[in-house]
């Protein structure tokens, strides 16, 4: 079960760790992309926590819905409607639930990743942060018994697994071939979101 207090707490978490990885997730932009995104979600992130800190909610459904609209108004780029797309959906998804079991937490991942694929018109292997939401939502959906550590080698694998991919969707498929070998950094940064999460339900 998940109450205001956990969100909140999985949003510091992830937070840490954008801003312990920003530099790297720039470098990994810069590989495939425009040097920004440990840029994007570092503004994005520290903005969140500072917002939802001063606040005080009665449902996860509100934070996280703060979540989203902080995170399509600060990160800029392609992944800020993206992300902000994602805990909109997730926020909508478990309206009325409070707190919410693994049943809703699933429902409201699976709804963000809807969210993310239908904005971002994406699929899974083309390279993106699709490729590591999905695997994750995958998880949660046909796992009864939620093991923490599971939930962050789903991710790490997955987003390890986007090195091998050539990029077909965002600034990535500007690079074709070249973007191989590379880690996709919404990847990376997603990877983190669920890191963060695994530490939150564990
Ligand atoms: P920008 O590319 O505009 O500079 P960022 O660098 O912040 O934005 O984010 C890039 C990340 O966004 C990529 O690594 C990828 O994971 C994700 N992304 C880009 N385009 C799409 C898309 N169409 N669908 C899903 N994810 C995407
Ligand atoms: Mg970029
Ligand atoms: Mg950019």
């Amino acid at each position: 079960e998940l109450h205001v207090k956990d969100i909140i707490q999985w949003l510091e978490k992830t937070n840490e760790k954008i801003q312990l990885n920003k530099d790297y997730l720039t470098a990994l932009d810069q590989a495939v992309g425009d040097s920004d995104h440990g840029i994007n979600m570092s503004r994005g992130f520290h903005e969140v926590v500072n917002q939802v800190k001063t606040k005080d909610y009665t449902t996860v459904s509100d934070v996280l819905k703060d979540t989203a609209m902080i995170l399509m108004s600060k990160v800029g780029g392609a992944s800020g409607p993206l992300f902000g797309t994602a805990f909109l959906r997730f926020s909508m998804g478990v309206k009325g639930i409070d707190p919410i079991n693994q049943d809703a937490f699933t429902k409201g991942l699976e709804d963000a990743l809807a969210g993310i694929m239908q904005r971002g018109k994406a699929t899974t292997g083309e390279k993106t942060m699709v490729d590591v939401w999905s695997p994750v939502v995958n998880y949660f959906k046909v796992t009864t018994n939620v093991q923490a550590d599971e939930v962050t080698q789903t991710a790490k694998q997955a987003m390890e697994q986007t090195k091998e991919i050539m990029a077909t969707k965002g600034r990535a498929s500007y690079f074709k071939e070249k973007s191989i070998g590379h880690i996709d950094p919404g990847a990376a940064s997603s990877f983190y979101i669920f890191e963060a999460l695994s530490e939150v339900i564990k």
